[in-house]
């Protein structure tokens, strides 16, 4: 059998992580600022993850949501308190689509309507409504065209005002990206969300806030709503909840209501993923990582701004894109071959990093010196070759 060949792979086995840092089979260091694509959220197998995922492995590694589960109501309980939501219901899944496909469903069960608002540029995941709210032809099939999605410029409050006029109590659901991730790191404003609030509260519309890439701390923020102050009444979360653990949160306002069988999941919430999402919680209060996220991301914006040819620095926290002229297109390229580190991209143009939120000053120091050099050398000579780091999203 072989692999069904869907990613465009980097030429890169990578054996071991730590920290802010991976290796690959030949024992070559790597710093890492694309953390497995927003994934790595307190480092590497952190030595707490590790010892209390492993204790869990040892204790219960799983059972099913038919029995009481004590670590579900811890997490949540956690859950609540961290992010401020602690009247907010938790159902647990193990992916962002997934995340995204129950807030969806439960929105369309709450009010009983079919329609949704999307924004161009989102991405929100590749099961069936999830594809079709995300704005990429290419991720859907025929049989993903729901026919019932709406999707409008983002930040265009005027469009979304009309569409709200024009199709009159029947939109169940609106769902939005704070920081659009795989669009290229483009943020919403607070105009905007405040503005989206108000439509879905005037017609009973269920506001989504997908997090999952810009959520779980990566802003600085634990939402990227609480930044601009507007609450959601379902928040989405995934990637660096269980920092490489595949869990995944649909978190709920207590006025959607449940009822037996409106969603269900084997694997959703089981002992494992409730320990490593705990375990991220626990790392981030003790470190103290949503403040490093602030810190060492408005100082590595601070310097980006200072290096020519770098354009169109954005995002906040650890979640940082740019734009790199034409000539620079093999920039991420080259920073893997060359200075030896991981970048993501978004287009061929904009660079994407998604650091580990324990990202130390010195390693931010060392990026920005590697990015000169790396300039500095001519990079804009280097052809694409086999090495190309441009992986899917
Ligand atoms: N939502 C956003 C904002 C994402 O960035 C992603 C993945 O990149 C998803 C949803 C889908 O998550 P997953 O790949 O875990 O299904």
């Amino acid at each position: 059998m072989t692999m069904f060949n869907v990613y465009q792979l980097v030429n890169r086995s990578i054996i071991r992580g730590s920290g802010s840092y991976v290796w690959d089979d030949t024992g070559q260091k790597y710093l890492d600022l694309y953390g497995g694509h927003a994934v790595i959220s307190i480092g590497h197998a952190h030595p707490h993850w590790v010892q209390r995922i492993t204790h869990q492995l040892q204790t219960l590694p799983f059972y099913s949501n038919s029995v009481i589960i004590p670590l579900q109501t811890e997490l949540a309980h956690a859950l609540g308190t961290i992010s401020g939501k602690e009247d907010y219901q938790l159902f647990m899944s193990n992916s962002g689509a997934e995340a995204n496909e129950n807030a969806l469903k439960l929105a369309s069960f709450h009010n009983g309507r079919d329609t949704v608002i999307a924004f161009r540029g989102s991405f929100h995941g590749r099961t069936s409504l999830a594809a079709a709210v995300t704005d990429n032809a290419s991720n859907r099939a025929p049989v993903n065209y729901a026919g019932n999605v709406i999707v409008l410029p983002f930040n265009n409050i005027q469009a979304t005002e009309a569409c709200f006029q024009n199709n009159r109590d029947s939109i169940a659901a609106v769902i939005v990206e704070g920081i659009q991730g795989v669009g290229g790191i483009h943020s919403a404003t607070a105009e905007f969300l405040h503005s989206l609030r108000t439509l879905c509260t005037r017609h009973n519309t269920v506001l989504i806030a997908d997090e999952v890439q810009c959520g779980f701390g990566r802003t600085g923020n634990f939402f990227y709503f609480d930044r601009v102050g507007v609450t959601a009444d379902i928040y989405t979360t995934a990637k660096g909840m269980g920092n490489g653990f595949p869990v995944a949160g649909t978190i709920i306002s207590p006025n959607i209501r449940p009822r037996y069988g409106m969603l269900g999941t084997t694997f959703g919430g089981n002992p494992l993923a409730c320990t490593a999402a705990l375990a991220v919680l626990e790392v981030l209060q003790a470190e103290h990582l949503l403040q490093n996220a602030t810190n060492i991301g408005t100082r590595l914006q601070q310097q980006l701004r200072q290096v020519p040819d770098i354009q169109n620095v954005r995002g906040s926290g650890l979640m940082i894109g740019f734009d790199v002229p034409d000539s620079l297109r093999h920039l991420r390229n080259t920073l893997l071959t060359n200075q030896k580190i991981f970048t993501g991209s978004a287009g061929t143009n904009t660079l994407r990093l998604l650091p580990a939120l324990s990202l130390t000053m010195r390693d931010a120091d060392d990026f920005i010196l590697a990015l000169k050099t790396e300039l500095r050398n001519g990079t804009h000579s280097v052809p694409r070759n086999s090495n190309n780091p441009d992986a899917v999203q």
